[in-house]
């Protein structure tokens, strides 16, 4: 069975839809990602997707990305190269990675394009809080400060 052609393996389990929906991949999956095995490697099957409609990938280390919101999908009309950077920067716009699904800080505040910074791993940072982390740590040092002088100042009076 394994020896059948990719291709053949490959639409077995696609439920091929009109050419403007989602595809789904009925496969199986490995870490939420559809996954076939192509010449004894693994592969996401979105990316053998774009392999079997005549679009590989053009440079190596490309990711298949998707312009739908359906990581299922395996519609070569769906997807594009990208790199894990696109890939991560257009989860993120889209709200789309697992830590992105509160609206809102711990904090409460909003998390708005405005409010919002991408760290490197496109993990949300909320720039009030961040404003806040800063003034506080000012506040603190300031504190120190102050209490360093006044306990020398105190020890210059008991002298
Ligand atoms: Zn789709
Ligand atoms: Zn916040």
């Amino acid at each position: 069975m394994t020896h059948a052609p990719v291709a053949d393996r490959f639409w077995a389990k696609v439920i091929r839809k009109a050419p403007d929906e989602c595809w789904p991949w009925t496969g199986s999956s490995s870490r939420g990602r559809g996954s076939i095995s192509v010449n004894g490697r693994s592969r996401t099957a979105p990316s053998v997707a774009l392999d079997l409609a005549g679009r590989p990938s053009p440079i190596q280390g490309l990711f298949a990305c998707h312009t739908c919101d359906n990581p299922n999908c395996v519609n070569p009309d769906h997807l594009w190269w990208g790199t894990n950077q696109d890939n991560i920067r257009d989860a993120a716009a889209k709200g789309r990675l697992p830590l992105q699904k509160a609206t809102h800080c711990k904090q409460g505040h909003a998390f708005t394009p405005e409010n919002t910074r991408l760290n490197g791993f496109g993990r949300r940072q909320c720039r009030e809080c961040q404003r806040a982390h800063r003034r506080k740590n000012k506040r603190k040092v300031k504190a120190m400060r102050i209490a360093a002088l006044s306990a020398s100042n105190a020890a210059q009076v008991s002298k």
